[in-house]
Formats: C-alpha cells, structure tokens, sequence
C-alpha cells in the first residue's frame, strides 16, 4: 500500500546540488580527473512527509544523504532549511540546524561505540546540543527506549547484547534524542531479515505519525521503499531521473529506467511472475560511465538519434511526476503517458 503526497509546504529544499569527487591521476603528466556522485539534483521536503529515494549502487544516493547531514561538503548548490541556505551559516548557527537532521545508518552495530552502554551512546547528542545533566539523560534515554519498543532496562546493555532489530531501534532511538525536524534513513532495514524489516518499518511509520518528524528515506528495496513514503525520486548515475508521488510513479511510470527497475521486483505468484512481459536492462552501472546526451541510453531499449546528443531537460507531467527523458517530446511523444504504453508491461498504461 502507497502513502498518499502531503501537500504541507516544503521545510528542506535542496536546488541544483553538486558534489564532485577528484580521482587519482591516471598518468605522472594528467590533470586529475573528477567524477559527479551527485550531478544537480533538486528535493522538496514537507514537514512529517517521507520521500524514498531509490537507484542501484553507484546511483548517488548514499552521498546525498551525507550532503544534507552535513558529513560531506558541496561543490555547488543550495540546501535551504526552514528558509536558511546552510551554505551560508556558519559556527553555532550552522550547529543549531546541523542538530535538526540525524542519521540512521545501514549497520546498526557499526553506528555503536561497543564498548558503550546503549545509554552512554544514546545520550550523546544530549549531552553535546543541550548540556543535559546525567540523571536528564539517563531518564531520557529509558523514555526514547521505550517509545522505540524497546524495554527500558536495555540502556544499561552493550551493543553485542542486542539483536540487529533492537539496535537499529535504539539507532532511532538516538537520532530522535534531540527531536529533530528530519531524519535521513540509509538502508535502514536491507541488514535486517524479512520480519524485522516490517517491524522496524512500522516502528518508522507509527513515530512519523506521532512526531511529525520528516523522512528521507534511501534503500535500493522498491517494495520498502513504497510502503513507507508519500513520494519517490529515482536516481541514476548522480541524477533524479523522475520524481513524484509515490503512487503515481509506482502505477505509471513514466521513465524506462523506472520502469525497469518495478518489472525486476519479483511477484509473489510464480505462474504470474513466469507470464509477465518484463522491461529488462542490459548492462549495470559500473565504472559510473556517463555518455553523451541522455545518461541512461547506453542501457535503454527506446533510445533515439537525440538522446545521443542532448541531455534531456525535466518535463512535468499533468500527474506531477518530473521526468527527464525524451520520450515525452520527440518520438511517440508520451507527453506525460507511462512508458508501459510502449512496451505493454504491468498493469496500468494509461
Ligand atoms: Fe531512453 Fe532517450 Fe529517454 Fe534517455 S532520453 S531514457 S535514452 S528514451
């Protein structure tokens, strides 16, 4: 089941981001060449909202996250919360909106001191935003614990005393602390087993709902990734290549790449998953290649002569999904159609 698109202003806006990275020189005499992780990219993001993004490996999806939690710096672009540019602010200012985004990291038990007591690793950013005396933090944390589920005894446990779900609860836990506006998610679930990942999604969802905290929400899992936010980008190669309510894009596609990547998630009945007519890619993305013109083409059965030689500018569909693609103004001009109409894939192609 999809969430339906909040329609609440955008707290966090992030306009034409770049984070470039130099390689090592290939030769004594060569310039050192650099590659784009993250290649102008645009986010809007509502207050208590979810927005998933998802991409292979090498998409650039992990470094955005790290842009907006502060733990790498851009090249170029704006990342603007509540109205303050971050790239402007500096010192305590910085700091005071740097506290309004946490993290949640893939492998709970690489985000833990081991040799801490939950409680010691859990009060930190109390003790380093708000000075909290011991016995504040140590009321605190038995309070975050519970409000995660987890029994509040288990502050005085270390991390290897933990099952991978109740520590990544406790990671929530901490990023909670200091009751941050957004919390950004980097595969929070994909080291978990199946039932674990429903129960921390759930957990994710029933505090969002209660806390009205904001969600960027990364995983490579389309199925994860659908079941928790309101809308979805779709990232390749340093690029958002469409973006829009989740529903939308999940039901109607509106990009090849897209497309593709819903037809790999296998169905649950293996007579349908057998009939399904499929969009299938060739090749993967490694070495982060980027040709001319559209940077998918390499990969995509639709592309043109054009594709070859512009890069494709973001179209907005009535739907209001946003699509960087060419199919929509030259060739079968879909003009905001799925491209399951081209191919007769899924289900919904209108
Ligand atoms: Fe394929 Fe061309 Fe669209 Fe790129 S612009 S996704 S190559 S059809």
């Amino acid at each position: 089941m999809t969430r339906t698109a909040k329609s609440s202003g955008s707290f966090v806006l992030v306009r034409d981001l770049v984070k470039e990275y130099r390689l090592p020189r290939t030769g004594w005499r060569a310039a050192r060449p650099t590659i784009r992780a993250v290649d102008g990219i645009d986010l809007d993001l509502g207050a208590g909202e979810t927005l998933g993004l998802v991409g292979e490996s090498g998409s650039g999806k992990s470094t955005v996250a790290r842009l907006l939690v502060g733990l790498v710096e851009p090249t170029s672009g704006q990342v603007r919360m509540h109205g303050h540019d971050l790239m402007h602010l500096r010192g305590g200012e910085l700091r005071a909106h740097r506290r309004n985004v946490q993290m949640v990291f893939q492998d709970p038990y690489s985000s833990f001191d081991p040799t801490a007591r939950l409680v010691d690793s859990i009060a930190e950013p109390l003790r380093t935003h708000l000075g909290s005396s011991k016995p504040e933090q140590d009321a605190r944390v038995a309070d975050l614990l519970r409000l995660v589920g987890l029994d509040a005894g288990y502050r005085y446990r270390y991390p290897n005393q933990l099952s991978g779900g109740q520590l990544q609860r406790a990671a929530i836990a901490r990023a909670l602390a200091i009751e941050p506006d957004l919390v950004v998610l980097d595969e929070p679930v994909s080291a978990l087993d199946v039932s674990t990942q429903a129960q921390v999604i759930n957990l994710l969802r029933d505090l969002q709902a209660r806390l009205s905290t904001s969600y960027l929400f990364i995983a490579h899992d389309l199925s994860v990734v659908e079941h928790v936010s309101h809308r979805v980008g779709v990232m390749y190669l340093g690029r958002i290549v469409e973006s829009g309510p989740t529903e939308e894009v999940y039901e109607r596609p509106v990009h090849p790449y897209t497309s593709a990547l819903l037809d790999a998630v296998p169905v649950p009945d293996p007579v349908v998953q057998r009939r399904r007519r499929r969009l299938k890619l060739a090749g993967d993305t490694a070495g982060g290649t980027r040709p001319s013109g559209c940077r998918f083409r390499n990969r995509c059965p639709f592309a043109m002569a054009i594709c070859a030689e512009v890069d494709p500018a973001p179209y907005v569909t009535q739907a209001g999904v946003t699509v960087r693609c060419h199919l929509h103004e030259h060739g079968p001009k879909l003009a905001g159609r799925s491209v399951r109409t081209l191919t007769g894939t899924g289900t919904a192609s209108s």
